[in-house]
């Protein structure tokens, strides 16, 4: 698994290309999807080099893993689609390889919400 230091996502990380962002920290960013398909859907990526969740779940730090999580608790609550503050919910998806149908080989973690999002799996 190498990761690609011209994927898009790495490019918006150095700045060279713009994103709408919602919030960061050390660790993360958020900001929304150019092609939104809800209301509200927001793009949450570390700040390091990982292809995918598995790749960041087993290389990421405790830190990084931690600021990640805060930073979508932070969007969650701020966009108000949160249950802990009375939101109607959401949905978090992530997006791995050719199966998953990745487009993007940066790790990221959709946020979609503000209408009800239909099932999944029937
Ligand atoms: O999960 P997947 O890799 O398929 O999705 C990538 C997402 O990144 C798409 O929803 C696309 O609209 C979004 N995107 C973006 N800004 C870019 C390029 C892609 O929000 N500059």
């Amino acid at each position: 698994m190498t990761y690609d230091d011209d994927n898009i996502f790495a490019r918006i990380l150095r700045g060279e290309i713009p994103n709408d962002t919602v919030a960061q920290n050390d660790h993360a960013l958020a900001f929304r999807d150019i092609r939104p398909q809800a209301p509200v859907h927001i793009l949450v990526i570390p700040k390091g080099r990982y292809v995918s969740y598995d790749d960041f779940a087993a290389n990421a730090s405790d830190a990084e893993i931690l600021g990640f999580n805060r930073l979508v608790a932070e969007v969650v609550r701020a966009e108000g689609i949160g249950l802990a503050e009375g939101g109607a919910g959401f949905r978090a998806i992530t997006n791995a390889g050719a199966h998953g149908v990745q487009e993007v080989p940066h790790f990221h973690l959709h946020l979609l919400g503000g209408q009800p999002m239909g099932r999944m799996v029937s």
